[in-house]
């Protein structure tokens, strides 16, 4: 039986964060995946694949909307095998440094897969070269989470895709059925309409991104409607069956409506689930909650006491940054540090054209909770920036107590929202107030000022909108 202090099983943005943080405390750490490099969802088929093509698909757009500006590229000439190859250099340059990174740490990566075999034990299979016994002193689960594919929306073979399959490119449909219209559905299908396909997104809820501001994701909304064939909200698919190389699908929409379609493909979209399976977990006092997450405590402590988890595995949002936040917490708590997990903001972008992004308390979440709040927005139009980048639709809004003028949170609809919105973060986790973003200056002409200026708006005072303070 081989020893380690500390053994983290899932090698995704919370577990290396969680190795390569224990191996610079000075602990001896071993980390298991069953990929050949670190990286998880988030390198392999999340996070990167996905913003290098819609890296690509803001180039075909931009390329698009040139002609506008006098400059006429022609139509783009689309090479799907040297696109797949550059996103797949992206990747193994991306996993390639974090296997590097491990190494220089003195972590011990392992390739295979971790059953555990009680509170100090796991046993990891690795291909071709046998089992590996591991006694360890700390365990951190950090295994992830998976497509959720409701067996409704199966029908085997290559029809029906995941984002996993999507991320791919096996192929650039001619038509593509987006089933959801959150995060991963308005990613993907916004990469799928610029490269070609026609795509249409249906969404069961009444909105886009739903949870998330109105007047923020109306912005998105607007361009998707210009991008997609079409945008079916309160829909949900009936039934799904093989029709020559596509798939003959039925809609059925607010109003018992029911649609009749064609499409060449599908890529289901509906959420994710944790990879709580663990083999080997019932050797253990670690807990499940209803949905599966597993249940931790403020330093992510499960049931049992040498146990820790993280990251898509206990619970939402499944975000690669609250995954390593955690993990931090984690390593920090077997350290013997007393830190807890209590962000106030946890940004979240999300990365379609243009961005959405907010942090801290929404207006939606503020009106649910009954909380008083006044909200101070500054609409893109008067941005200089946002012109000259012929970018003009977007808006900056603020949350703010109104009893100490405290920013609560901060939304943000328009290109480059995913840079931007940081700042939220950091005024928020500050305990930043509104006269405090006002008087922060602002480089000019910089989309950052739209902060500012929605500073400015609460005080009625903004230079590039004229509306002056209501005197109740
Ligand atoms: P994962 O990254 O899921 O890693 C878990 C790892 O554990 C995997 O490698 C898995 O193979 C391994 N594993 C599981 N079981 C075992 C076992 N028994 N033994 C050994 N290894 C095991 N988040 C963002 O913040 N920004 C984004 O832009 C973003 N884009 C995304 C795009 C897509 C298409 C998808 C699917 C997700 C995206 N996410 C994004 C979410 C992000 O990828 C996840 O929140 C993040 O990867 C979670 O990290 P994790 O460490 O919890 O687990
Ligand atoms: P999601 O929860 O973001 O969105 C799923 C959507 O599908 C929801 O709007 C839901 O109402 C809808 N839906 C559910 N069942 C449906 C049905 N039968 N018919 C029609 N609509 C249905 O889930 P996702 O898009 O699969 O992404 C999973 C998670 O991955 C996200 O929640 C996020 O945490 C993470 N992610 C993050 C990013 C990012 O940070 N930019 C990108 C991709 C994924």
């Amino acid at each position: 039986m081989t020893t380690t202090q500390v053994a983290v099983i899932g090698g995704g943005p919370g577990g290396y964060a969680a190795a390569f943080l224990a191996a610079d405390l000075g602990m001896q750490v071993t980390l298991i995946d069953e990929a050949a490099d670190p990286g998880g969802v988030c390198l392999y088929r999340g996070c990167m694949p996905s913003k290098a093509l819609l890296h690509v698909a803001k180039v075909l757009t931009e390329a698009r909307e040139a002609a506008a500006w006098g400059v006429d590229f022609g139509a783009p000439a689309l090479d799907l095998d040297r696109l797949r190859e550059w996103k797949d250099g992206v990747v193994d340059r991306l996993t390639g440094g974090l296997g590097q990174l491990s190494n220089r740490r003195g972590v011990t990566f392992l390739r295979g897969r971790a059953a555990l075999g009680g509170p100090t034990t796991v046993r990891v299979t690795r291909p071709d070269q046998g089992l590996i016994d591991l006694q360890f002193e700390h365990a951190i689960l950090a295994t992830g989470s998976r497509p959720a594919l409701p067996a409704s929306l199966s029908l085997g073979g290559d029809r029906v895709w995941d984002s996993t399959r999507a991320l791919e490119l096996p192929s650039v449909p001619t038509s593509l059925l987006v089933v959801g219209g959150g995060y991963i559905g308005l990613e993907l299908g916004s990469v799928y309409a610029a490269l070609g396909s026609a795509v249409t997104v249906v969404e069961m809820t009444s909105e886009l991104l739903p949870g998330a501001d109105r007047d923020l994701t109306s912005v998105v909304a607007r361009r998707l409607e210009d991008v997609c064939q079409e945008v079916l909200l309160e829909t949900t698919v009936g039934s799904l069956v093989e029709e020559g190389d596509g798939v003959r699908v039925t809609l059925q929409g607010a109003g018992n409506v029911e649609l009749d379609r064609h499409f060449d493909r599908v890529l289901v979209a509906v959420g994710r689930v944790p990879n709580s399976e663990i083999e080997g977990l019932d050797t253990t006092s670690v807990q499940r909650c209803a949905r599966g997450f597993v249940t931790v405590d403020g330093q992510r402590r499960t049931d049992e006491p040498t146990i820790f988890a993280v990251g898509d595995l206990v619970g939402e949002p499944m975000l690669a940054h609250k995954a390593s936040h955690e993990a931090r917490i984690a390593v920090e708590a077997i350290a013997g540090h007393k830190g807890v997990f209590e962000p106030t903001a946890i940004p979240a972008v999300v990365f379609t054209d243009p961005e959405v992004a907010w942090c801290g308390l929404t207006e939606t979440q503020a009106k649910a909770n009954g909380q008083a709040v006044q909200v101070s927005r500054f609409p893109w139009a008067a941005s200089g920036r946002a012109v000259t980048l012929d970018r003009p639709s977007g808006v900056t809004k603020l949350v703010i107590d109104p009893a100490t003028e405290q920013i609560l949170g901060v939304g943000i609809a328009g290109v480059g929202a995913g840079e931007l919105i940081a700042e939220g973060v950091i005024a928020i986790e500050m305990g930043a107030t509104v006269a405090d973003l006002r008087l922060c200056i602002h480089p000019h002409p910089t989309l950052s000022e739209t902060l500012m200026e929605s500073a400015e708006v609460f005080f009625g005072q903004s230079t590039h909108v004229y509306r002056p303070k209501r005197v109740d």
